[in-house]
């Protein structure tokens, strides 16, 4: 279902018959495209434009206590009055014009409000007021301003009524008449939703293709990667007719512009059709991880690729040395990428070596265990503070890929050693993170069933519009 804009409605209010309210109720709009103002103008009283937002379907709602209210995914209307202008027995009522505006680059909110018909005295002391809580020389292209303006019925002259102006993406900044002859300002927070969304998405040409076309948000495809990453190496196992699935959050403005992403709670891939669905899940102490349906962490003792977006251009075992040209075994993976690429830690350890060493020019060693450590080599630096005996995390940096040593081309000359054996990296069957037991594994499992009853929830083919953030 498409997330639609409901055309404002004009309703008739109090005693009056609704045929002739609606008569007087003349709505006429024009645009002005080169100021970039849409104009809407409500004449007469005793009329209340409602503007209709079609909720999705496909998403829960959070109430004030954080709990996920799972039985609303009937659509929601959400109904906003734009302009509400109180009955008036005056022959002639003054003219109210609601004018929004959204600024072009170079624009300033004076240019912008006296284009708009605002009496260059008042938008002066309308912008001083504002100042105090946004500075407008920060207005940026995009940011959009609404006025509202009273035509004197005597002089003919418009007054500015109201102002606001969607500082960020939490607030607006509303500026009125401090019935002084100037102006007061309020900064009001917008009131944030969260909601939980499911998307999914078959592989054609990429993943990244696929998760843009399903309305997937970059950082909530990072987040999926990032979940994966142990498990899976996105530059070679990722398929034509593979496929995702992903719950996360979404918090939404008051117009149903998503201004943020929150966490991952469910996602699976199936590669070359082998399933594999991963669970948040909060520990009593705080710490956050993602497991599979026994409970065991997706987290792995080593990563599989310690560099992001590289191509393996050397594999382990025999080869033609490039540089000394004859047969040697190669006792490691190279992975070509651009000098400066990060590399990261493949697991927890300490640095056992870290400087220059020989044909391995920089060089990092990393002890993991008592019988894993990992090597890094031909580094173009090491990263601030790596030393012998440092200890590091995870996907920690610890250098960046370069061509010192013995090498023809940037690359990173990647070592696993077991049991004091230089192995095959990409053949070694990799040590298992942490699996939960006994009452975390309970806590856990409660945990699974209720992300998967609200995933179970959302109907399958929920495609979500307005996913994309907000561009201010
Ligand atoms: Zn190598």
């Amino acid at each position: 279902m498409k997330h639609s804009e409901g055309q404002p409605i004009t309703q008739p209010d109090g005693e009056g018959n609704p045929a002739e309210a609606q008569e007087t109720a003349a709505t006429e709009t024009e645009t002005a495209p080169k100021a970039g103002l849409t104009r809407a103008r409500i004449l007469g009283a005793s009329c209340l434009a409602i503007a209709g937002t079609l909720a999705l379907s496909a998403i829960l709602f959070k109430d004030d206590n954080g709990v996920w209210l799972g039985e609303e995914i009937d659509p929601i209307i959400k109904a906003a009055p734009v302009i509400a202008v109180a009955a008036d027995e005056e022959p002639l009522p003054p003219l109210v014009n609601e004018v929004d505006a959204t600024f072009n680059r170079g624009d300033t909110m004076m240019a912008v409000m006296t284009r708009a018909g605002v009496d260059r005295v008042e938008a002066h002391k309308a912008i001083q007021a504002m100042t105090p809580l946004f500075n407008p020389r920060e207005i940026k292209a995009g940011q959009k301003l609404s006025l509202i303006l009273e035509d004197d019925p005597d002089t003919g002259e418009a007054r500015l009524t109201r102002l606001k102006l969607k500082a960020d993406k939490t607030r607006n900044i509303v500026v009125t008449p401090d019935g002084q002859d100037g102006f007061a300002g309020e900064a009001v927070d917008i009131p944030i939703t969260t909601e939980l969304v499911r998307s999914q998405g078959v592989i054609d040409s990429s993943l990244y293709a696929a998760a843009v076309e399903n309305d997937v948000p970059l950082k909530v495809l990072a987040d999926m990667i990032n979940i994966f990453s142990f498990d899976v190496d996105f530059q070679r196992e990722v398929q034509r007719d593979d496929s995702f699935q992903l719950m996360f959050e979404r918090m939404a403005d008051d117009q149903g512009n998503a201004v943020d992403h929150g966490d991952v709670l469910l996602a699976e891939m199936v590669l070359s059709g082998e399933k594999r669905r991963f669970y948040r899940y909060e520990d009593k102490n705080g710490f956050v991880d993602y497991y599979d349906e026994k409970g065991r962490s997706v987290r792995k003792a080593l990563l599989k690729t310690p560099v992001d977006g590289a191509r393996i251009s050397s594999k382990y075992g025999k080869r033609k040395h490039p540089v000394l040209g004859y047969t040697k075994k190669h006792s490691g993976v190279d992975f070509a990428a651009p000098r400066g690429t990060p590399i990261y830690a493949a697991g927890d350890g300490v640095l056992e070596a870290a400087g220059r060493n020989g044909s391995y020019g920089i060089y990092i060693r990393i002890r993991h265990n008592d019988s894993y450590k990992t090597a890094y080599a031909h580094m173009s630096k090491l990263a601030k503070g790596m030393r012998k005996g440092k200890r590091v995390r995870q996907r920690q940096v610890i250098g960046y890929v370069g061509t010192t040593g013995r090498s023809t081309g940037p690359h990173l000359h990647f070592e696993v050693h077991k049991g004091g054996r230089k192995v095959n990296p990409l053949g070694v069957k990799l040590p298992t993170g942490k699996t939960l037991k006994g009452k975390a594994l309970a806590a856990f499992q409660q945990e699974r069933a209720r992300i998967d009853g609200l995933y179970a929830s959302l109907p399958g083919s929920a495609k979500v519009a307005d996913a994309t953030p907000d561009s201010q």
